[in-house]
């Protein structure tokens, strides 16, 4: 089936905001807009829809949805959540992984808040093209220029202001196209009604004329065809600076800024004029990247449907009307519905029934989705999310998301005998909705653990199990998540020769191991001739070197970091097994690591607390009685920014110390940032 949007057509954007700048009430105007376009042009969708008034059509509009669907123009656009909170910073990440480009909110009266700063730097390691939207210029105190000069001052990036509001507050009549050098004012906005398109009152030409120039310029710092085009001639035609505006956006050289009052239906129309004008299109984002499953070789693909299937799951979602809905973003070759495709991760087929395009308030079966589309998938059983759909003659492994590491675990029991079950599948449940959760069976005590990025998160989870599963538990206290690693080097040879049901088992492994960088994973190099060395026992050798460093030295907790060198390996014709490759290799890995200066690792939470400066002595105090490391502090408004480091062992309890310290006034966030050596002090007292 021929695809209805041509890739080019086709947009996968991001609405991204600090917390009430006004990014759901932006995207309840767009999608309102969207629909009532898309309606209009659907003679056969039934007139019911369109008899709606606007309010109602406004109210029954919610994005619920890990991706929505709609349309403008002649343009598919696809807004992916990206949450607002940075709790776990692990949500906007996925949704940055797979999103084209994104509109910024910002607030004209706050300028660059903390969060915004937070979520702003997120996009920029993913290097996601932006717009910028200068929202609330009703508002007393609303400073479109000031907040401007802000984001390149806080932000450090480069906006380009191709709009500037005309009048402001209780004025904020009307928005100037600093390209076409018109009035843009919006009788009816209430209603949604047309723009009107004015000639420039004299009063406003000087000062538009100025941020014209200084728009050209900025332009033509960035993209040199137009900049030889302006030398020329400063007259250079709109379609030359829109062109130039794309091209320089979709490099990330600079951010178009615009201004408007979605509240008040002013400018969100004009947003997504200049959305599907600069932002890129699938095919003229980032390329398509990743590994060969199996010999780890470098893969790419071109964003097009007759190229192999490649295809990312971001986020797996319970939906009231049909269960299990895994969102996909397909980015080359096509998915059919009914059919099986390969999970690279897991190694299985996996059959996928229905693909759903989800709209604000409908969805829509398809036969297909094709290249740079986002979907909905039913019937997905293995998937989690990060695992890649693909041909199974054709693998890749798509670049996953990198979610960190967990760092806090406690013990779960189910309450009673009846609550068992539905314990066990809400675990299974969660675990494939959140990469950052997971469980595993203590091998002394036998207990169940479940682990994630902090007590929050883990709360939220006990939480859901009882209200969405029926699932009672008791949980114990939590607890951190050490790692172990290796400090120095050291070498070790181990013989493992046995008999057993009056067989011989001889294996003979020879291991070095020495400290990776931090953040690294563990690594494995066989440097054994591989040519008079069987394959299968090769295998054996670093799987037992894999199963050993999941209990470390030192107290058994996971090693990371380190790496290992296979130095030698001997066996014996007759009497050598792969498990006892396994088992040489598993002693000889722990051996060395005991020589090698086994040391213990604990996470290292990043920290930012927002408080009144009448407490922030407190807060500092208590940050430094925690072992916290301030790192930087800043004034925003009228409250103070304190960024800092601290161990997660010693942070636990904060929400309520912060609380009581500051009479609930204080809010912070908390993360995982890395993993340190326990201080000779703190391990003393630990034992
Ligand atoms: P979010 O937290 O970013 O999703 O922000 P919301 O869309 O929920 O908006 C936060 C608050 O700001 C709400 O009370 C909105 O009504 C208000 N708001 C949003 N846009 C505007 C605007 O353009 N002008 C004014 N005056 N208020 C706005
Ligand atoms: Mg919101």
């Amino acid at each position: 089936m021929q695809r209805e949007f041509s890739l080019q057509y086709v947009r996968n954007i991001g609405i991204m905001a600090h917390i009430d700048a006004g990014k759901t009430t932006t995207t309840e105007r767009i999608l309102f807009y969207c629909g009532k376009l898309y309606r209009m042009g659907e003679v056969h969708e039934g007139t019911t829809q369109m008899d709606w008034m606007p309010q109602e059509r406004e109210r029954g509009i919610t994005i619920t949805s890990a991706a929505t669907t709609c349309f403008w123009k002649e343009h598919q656009v696809n807004i992916i959540d990206t949450p607002g909170h940075v709790d776990f910073t692990v949500e906007v990440e996925r949704s940055l992984r797979v999103l084209d480009g994104a509109i910024a909110i910002f607030c004209a009266v706050g300028g660059v808040e903390p969060q915004s700063e937070t979520v702003w730097r997120q996009a920029d390691k993913y290097n996601v093209p932006r717009m910028i939207f200068v929202n609330k210029m009703d508002r007393p105190g609303a400073d479109f220029f000031g907040t401007i000069k802000s984001i390149e001052e806080k932000l450090g990036a480069k906006a380009a202001p191709t709009q500037m509001p005309c009048g402001a507050e209780d004025n904020f009549e009307g928005i100037i196209d600093l390209i076409s050098m018109k009035l843009i004012t919006f009788r009816g906005a209430e209603t949604g009604e047309d723009l009107q398109v004015n000639p420039l009152p004299g009063e406003c030409l000087e000062e538009a004329e100025h941020h014209r120039e200084l728009l050209l310029d900025t332009i033509a710092e960035e993209d040199e065809p137009f900049m030889e085009l302006y030398l020329e001639d400063h007259e250079v035609p709109e379609s030359e600076i829109h062109a130039a505006i794309r091209r320089a956006a979709i490099q990330n050289k600079l951010y178009p800024a615009l201004c408007g009052a979605a509240l008040r239906n002013k400018g969100t129309r004009l947003l997504m004029d200049a959305v599907v004008r600069y932002l890129p299109a699938p095919h003229e984002a980032k390329p398509v990247a990743g590994t060969h499953p199996k010999s780890r070789r470098q893969e790419s693909r071109k964003v097009a449907d007759d190229e192999y299937l490649s295809a990312l799951v971001f986020k797996i979602m319970s939906d009231p009307f049909v269960g299990k809905v895994s969102f996909v973003r397909v980015y080359s070759g096509r998915l059919k519905n009914n059919s099986t495709v390969y999970n690279a991760n897991k190694n299985k087929r996996e059959r996928l029934l229905k693909l759903l395009e989800m709209h604000a308030n409908d969805r829509k079966e398809r036969k297909f989705i094709h290249a740079g589309e986002i979907a909905g998938v039913v019937g997905l059983k293995l998937a989690t999310t990060g695992d890649t759909l693909c041909d199974e003659s054709h693998p890749i492994l798509l670049e996953s998301i990198q979610f960190p590491e967990p760092v806090i675990s406690m013990a779960i029991e189910a309450k009673s005998k009846a609550d068992k079950e539905n314990l066990m599948n809400a675990l299974e449940r969660i675990k494939q909705e959140d990469p950052t959760f997971k469980t595993k069976i203590d091998p002394e005590t036998a207990q169940l653990i479940i682990s994630g990025m902090g007590e929050l998160h883990l709360e939220i989870i006990k939480d859901r199990m009882l209200r969405e599963f029926g699932a009672g538990a008791n949980v114990g206290k939590p607890q951190v998540a050490y790692r172990e690693t290796v400090a120095g080097h050291a070498e070790d040879e181990y013989e493992f020769d046995r008999q057993a049901a009056g067989r011989g088992m001889y294996a003979n492994v020879k291991v070095s191991v020495g400290p990776l960088h931090r953040g690294t994973g563990n690594a494995i190099e066989n440097k054994i001739g591989k040519k008079n060395f069987p394959k299968e026992f090769a295998r054996a050798i670093e799987q037992g070197i894999h199963d050993s460093a999941n209990t470390g030295p030192l107290s058994g907790y996971q090693m990371i970091d380190v790496k290992t060198v296979i130095t030698g390996a001997s066996y014996d014709d007759d009497n050598s097994t792969e498990l006892a490759f396994q088992a040489a290799a598993a002693t000889a890995f722990k051996n060395a690591c005991r020589k090698a200066a086994p040391v213990l690792l604990e996470p290292i939470m990043s920290v930012e607390v927002n408080t009144p400066e009448e407490y922030l002595g407190e807060i500092i105090g208590d940050l430094n009685a925690r072992r916290g490391k301030i790192r930087s502090m800043a004034t925003r408004k009228n409250a103070r920014v304190i960024k800092a480091e601290a161990p997660l062992a010693a942070m636990f309890g904060y929400s309520t110390a912060i609380r009581s310290l500051t009479k609930g006034r204080a809010s912070y966030t908390m993360e995982p940032a890395y993993f340190e050596i326990v201080p000779e002090e703190i391990l003393k007292q630990m034992s």
